[in-house]
């Protein structure tokens, strides 16, 4: 079964407000194995939302759309459907008291275009909406294809969709639908795609797509089937397969997160790591301290915007500071070194780098990311020339997943 959502409302194509209806709905569909193959976005305008409808008609089994239903005069989306279903608009005396009734229970006085939601098309089954005023809608045109019709106001549609459309339509649905997400950081997608090879092989089963984040690359496994165990053992092959090819780089799956990962490594490893950053402002200690327990793991952080300060603290000398340059993998080394045994800690880690862009500065966007233990030393050196947000982010999870391989013993 095919769906397709409609959006509908100026705000969206205006760049005014992010479409997350969409994204929910899609979300709630794909869970219950109904495919969405399109989402459009129209603005108030009766000849787009009518030429749209016409297009979903043809190509999707069901349509949803959200939007304009409310009692102002942009508000067009019942009217349209009226015209395109040839519908006479009949008061629905239950919704007109329970429009009445939800003015009441906020001791407000009704306006009466509110009196015109209660109007539903004769040809039209009402979908409740007990936390708003504008009734949904559901049609069904002659080969059944259904419409449904539900208010823009995101609460009002989560909960109408949770309610009312996913409990009709989950009968219906004939498919399951499961994702896996393999989560990756260190290699770029066009590596992982080599490395893994045979993705061709995989794709007579699977759907496999490269997903590029900032905090890394996300692999996604899709597999569309008539039986959830058939899904769940394609998905399960095709994982196995890619992790045989890639294993190292992948630290965790679906909604897993790189912090709480090295987290519960440190707290079932007992071990402790210090942290000094010269200038990620924190980024990274801010994610090693997202725990209640961060203190029994964390031993110290240092942080600081200023290199020669923090080299003085560490007891970096300054003749390694001129020997191997501020921006070096020397320093770095050193100084995740000396905050570890300053500390008494497991791991040290250190971020130094050169985010301030000056004419000529050849080292500008050098960053370098240095985990020591009792055994080795690691050191990733990273360019970093984008926003802040974007060297805050990178840097923070390159240095998570040193620490998480070290703490894994994994080279
Ligand atoms: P109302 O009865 O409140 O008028 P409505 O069905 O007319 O409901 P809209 O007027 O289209 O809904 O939108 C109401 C609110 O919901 C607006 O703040 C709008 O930005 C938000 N909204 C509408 N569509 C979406 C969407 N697709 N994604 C996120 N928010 C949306
Ligand atoms: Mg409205």
């Amino acid at each position: 079964m095919l769906a397709e959502i409609i959006s509908i409302g100026d705000e969206l194509l205006i760049g005014q407000t992010i479409n997350t209806n969409a994204a929910y709905i899609g979300a709630k569909l794909t869970e219950i194995g109904i495919e969405v193959n399109w989402i459009t976005s129209v603005g108030d305008d009766r000849n787009a939302l009518f030429s749209v409808l016409a297009i979903a008609e043809k190509r999707a089994d069901v349509i949803i759309c959200t939007g304009g239903l409310g009692p102002t005069h942009d508000d067009l989306t019942k009217d349209v459907f009226v015209t395109y279903f040839k519908a006479k608009l009949i008061c629905n005396e239950k919704i007109l008291n329970k429009i009445k009734s939800f003015f009441f229970d906020r001791g407000v006085e009704m306006p009466n275009i509110n009196e015109e939601q209660a109007l539903v098309p004769d040809n039209a089954t009402v979908i409740e909406n007990n936390v708003g005023t504008a009734p949904g809608l559901l049609f069904l045109n002659q080969d059944n294809k259904m419409f449904f019709v539900l208010p823009g106001v995101p609460f009002e549609m989560k909960t109408m969709i949770d309610n009312e459309v996913v409990p009709i339509l989950k009968t219906k649905s004939k498919k399951f639908i499961k994702y896996k997400i393999l989560k990756t950081t260190g290699i770029g997608e066009s590596s992982l795609f080599e490395k893994i090879d045979n993705i061709q092989e995989l794709e007579k089963f699977v759907k496999i797509a490269f997903l590029p984040k900032i905090t890394g690359v996300e692999i996604r496994i899709n597999s569309i089937n008539e039986s959830e165990e058939l899904c769940l053992k394609n998905m399960l092959l095709a994982e196995s397969k890619i992790l045989e090819k890639i294993s190292q780089y992948v630290w965790g799956k679906d909604d897993e997160n790189l912090e709480d990962i090295v987290v519960n490594l440190l707290i079932k490893k007992h071990k402790t790591v210090a942290v000094v950053e010269s200038c990620s402002g924190g980024a990274l200690t801010d994610r090693l301290t997202n725990h209640l327990n961060s203190n029994s793991y964390l031993s110290h952080s240092i942080i600081s915007n200023n290199l020669n300060t923090t080299s003085t603290i560490l007891g970096v000398l300054p003749e390694s500071l001129i020997q191997f340059g501020a921006i070096s993998a020397e320093i770095a080394v050193q100084m995740a070194q000396k905050i570890k045994d300053m500390n008494f800690s497991d791991f040290g880690v250190a971020i130094n780098g050169n985010w301030t862009p000056t004419q000529n500065d050849e080292d500008f966007g050098v960053t370098l990311i240095a985990v020591s233990d009792h055994d080795k030393n690691v050191c990733e050196k990273l360019i970093l020339k984008r926003d802040i947000n974007f060297n805050k982010q990178r840097t923070a999870q390159v240095a998570l997943d040193l620490l998480r391989r070290r703490l894994l013993i994994i080279d």
